[in-house]
């Protein structure tokens, strides 16, 4: 045992915990709520948080411009708003995109001397953000339990993470009603990132006994309800699925994630593939690669029987769950590896792979 462990966000959970719970809102005089244009409304989630702060008699601005996979310039300028309006905190509601979204438009609101890029440095970004409320509306990138914050950068191709002391949010409201009114494909693409998390987690040298127990409780409930793809999630499985995403993100606060995540990123940025079908096709390889170290092996034996399933069936479901249609020729696949080869997560788990390996997985999948 030899772990330091900090969470720095309140979690407050159940349905209706919005306005249960309504004076953790009050956090100043102008919230900046952060969405995209679909799931805050779809969810209910937004007309809560809207009616709440009438309630506290706080006023609001609403951004619903953030899309799949946030830009790093829909930030910069959401930052510019939310300076402009006087905003004293912000509010992200939806799937991680909007979450991440709130993480970086509440940095670069506090930090106007510098440049989109600079988000990305720690010696630039001098001012504290603005305190961040997150409101998850899908089951799937923990992000409202993490200071993680993934953005698309300008070029189109790429995704880049800032993470920061400052970009945790202070409080995650979990309703899993929020989460009911996503299809079948969008709760199953975002309870495979979810598993992804906690088995990257697990198998990472960094994990620790908590964050251990948490990605082990997450991956067997996930698994619990994923693995036969079932035709309708009951309330039930939302709410399984809300807590386990939320446990994951934890998780991987503490160690990262591993390498299906950097060879998922191209897969979403070239081809639009949902960012948890993106990472969960490569949980097959990530799997029979770490088996072939004696660490590896034994870390996924233990995993396996937490998760109450032979390790060879986790690894061949998964892919066929995360059910990806995609050839490419050679060179697109040399493009796609050469994009994310500079990640850092490929040594993040007792095997690590080479670069002729990373070409060898993508020729498995999606050459004929
Ligand atoms: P998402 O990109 O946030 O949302 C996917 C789609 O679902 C969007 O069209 C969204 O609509 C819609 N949606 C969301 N909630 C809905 C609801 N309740 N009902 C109906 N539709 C709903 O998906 P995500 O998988 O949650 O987030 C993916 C992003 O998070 C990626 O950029 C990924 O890189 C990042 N990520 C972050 C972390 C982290 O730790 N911070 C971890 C893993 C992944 P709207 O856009 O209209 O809302
Ligand atoms: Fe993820």
């Amino acid at each position: 045992m030899n772990f330091s462990f900090e969470l720095p966000v309140k979690i407050v959970s159940g349905i209706g915990c919005i306005k249960k719970n309504a004076q953790l809102l009050a956090l100043g005089r102008t919230a900046f709520i952060v969405t995209g244009k679909s799931g805050a409304r779809l969810s209910g989630a937004l007309d809560d948080v809207c009616s709440t702060l009438e309630s506290l008699g706080i006023a609001y601005h609403v951004m619903d411009e953030v899309t799949e996979n946030p830009p790093l310039l829909t930030c910069y300028n959401g930052g510019r708003i939310a300076s402009d309006v006087d905003a004293d905190f912000v509010i992200g509601i939806g799937g991680g995109s909007s979450i991440d979204a709130a993480k970086a438009i509440a940095a670069f609101a506090t930090n106007q001397q510098i440049t989109a890029d600079e988000i990305f440095d720690s010696q630039r970004r001098i001012n504290p953000a603005l305190p961040i409320v997150a409101i998850p509306t899908t089951s799937g990138t923990g992000s409202e339990a993490n200071s993680y914050s993934v953005l698309s950068l300008p070029d189109g191709m790429r995704k880049r993470t800032f993470s920061a002391r400052d970009s945790w949010p202070s409080i995650a409201f979990l309703d899993p009603e929020y989460t009911y009114s996503l299809t079948n494909e969008q709760t199953m693409s975002t309870a495979l990132d979810a598993f992804a998390h906690a088995l990257e987690s697990y198998l990472s040298p960094k994990s620790t006994e908590i964050s251990a127990m948490l990605a082990l409780y997450a991956a067997a409930n996930i698994w619990s309800v994923i693995k036969d793809s079932p035709e309708e999630y009951t309330p039930k499985m939302h709410e399984k699925l809300l807590c386990a995403s939320c446990a994951a993100g934890i998780a991987i606060s503490v160690t990262g994630t591993g390498f299906p995540h950097p060879l998922g990123y191209s897969l979403t940025m070239l081809h639009g593939i949902p960012h948890g079908r993106a990472c969960a096709v490569f949980d097959g390889d990530f799997i029979r690669y770490n088996q072939r170290t004696p660490a590896g092996a034994d870390r996924l034996a233990k995993f396996a029987a937490q998760v109450g399933e032979d390790i060879d069936v986790i690894a061949r479901t998964l892919p066929s769950l995360a059910s990806i249609d995609l050839t490419l020729t050679e060179s697109e696949i040399l493009e796609h590896v050469e994009l994310v080869s500079e990640a850092k997560n490929y040594s993040n788990s007792p095997y690590v792979i080479s670069k002729d390996e990373m070409i060898g997985i993508y020729r498995s999948h999606f050459t004929l």
